[in-house]
């Protein structure tokens, strides 16, 4: 049999610096970041910041590092931190905002994908118990959310949780690993998706390409200690010059986006018409429900087809190295196993 080519919807982590990038990376002006600023990582972090409508911004070296800082930041032993069930801080970071950053996690409940109500968050918040009850001190927003199959949270609504949150005397912290993709997808500016938060990460390294990086953002006095909890977390870097230049070379391609959604939206309508189970995509995360996800996921590995598990589905990640003839011809290979 030969071997097809490989077609790789795991992740928009997959992404290879391009050409461009390489050549931005290696022209990039670099000095030690940790014993001053490396200028083209203090460009980038002011882009970002500005991007986000917030005064400054840290690069970190992972979504995971940027979502830690900021958890830490915020939070005191004995405290509890409300996310939506399936959040990436709850599910997919270790249970670091627990054992690092020393809160109590509790998942609040959906009732459209990835998304709770601002109601929810005033029942959980409640009032001051005695002395031995949970401080709940924390909201954390995740726009888009992963889990959820990159469901997209608009403006309107996020202002109702962010005032919940200030009614209820909570902080703020959004996990914007896709907020590029959820601007898309709601043609406004990232910025109108950061409103009233203290905290917020944004990745570099997801639909955007860079190989490498994060930025976490909010005030200027966060970003000070944010640097101390980075440099605490060993992800202090020296000439980080190299890696800040892929990170604001995939700044300048944030409208390319929208094709990643174009391709995922093509993906459920095809896997849709093959009998699959699956709901339109809101960005470029499609999930589709299969009676078993094993023995689904090594098939499409055989068609050289590769996806991965998330709750419980099989998520296919659309990204700038596959294109739509990659999406085309994965639909064809799924259609000649289809009976
Ligand atoms: C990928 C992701 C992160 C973490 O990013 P890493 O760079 O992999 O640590 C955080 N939150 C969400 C929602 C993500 O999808």
């Amino acid at each position: 049999m030969t071997q097809l080519a490989p077609l790789d919807f795991r992740s928009d982590t997959v992404t290879r610096p391009d050409q461009d990038m390489r050549l931005a990376m290696s022209a990039a002006e670099v000095a030690d970041d940790v014993l001053e600023h490396d200028p083209t990582m203090k460009a980038l972090e002011e882009r970002v910041a500005d991007l986000l409508g917030v005064e400054a911004a840290l690069w970190v070296p992972s979504g995971s590092m940027g979502n830690l800082i900021a958890l830490t930041a915020h939070l005191r032993r004995g405290d509890r931190f409300l996310a939506a069930r399936g959040a990436h801080v709850l599910d997919n970071e270790l249970g670091t905002a627990a054992w690092i950053a020393g809160g109590m996690p509790h998942p609040l409940e959906c009732e459209l994908p990835g998304r709770f109500t601002a109601d929810s968050v005033r029942a959980a918040a409640g009032s001051d118990g005695p002395y031995y009850t949970l401080r709940t001190t924390l909201l954390c927003l995740e726009n888009t959310h992963n889990a959820a199959g990159g469901a997209v949270t608009p403006p309107d609504e996020h202002a109702l949780l962010v005032s919940a949150a200030r009614e209820t005397g909570l902080k703020v912290h959004l996990d914007g690993a896709r907020l590029w993709n959820a601007s898309i997808a709601l043609g406004v500016p990232p910025a109108a998706l950061t409103v009233g938060v203290d905290t917020v990460q944004v990745c570099l390294s997801k639909g955007l390409g860079a190989p490498v990086g994060s930025v976490v953002a909010g005030t200027a006095a966060f970003v000070v200690e944010a640097r101390r909890l980075r440099k605490m977390l060993g992800g202090g870097v020296r000439q980080g010059g190299v890696l800040a230049a892929a990170g604001l070379v995939g700044l300048d391609r944030i409208d390319d986006l929208a094709a990643d959604h174009a391709n995922a939206r093509t993906l459920a309508r095809g896997l849709g018409e093959l009998g699959w189970q699956v709901a339109e995509p809101a960005t470029n995360i499609v999930l589709a429900g299969v009676p078993d996800l094993d023995v689904t996921l090594t098939g499409l590995r055989h068609l050289g087809v590769y996806a991965g598990p998330m709750a419980g589905k099989v998520r296919f990640v659309t990204h700038r190295d596959v294109n739509a003839a990659d999406v085309a011809e994965a639909l064809r290979r799924i259609q000649s196993v289809s009976s």
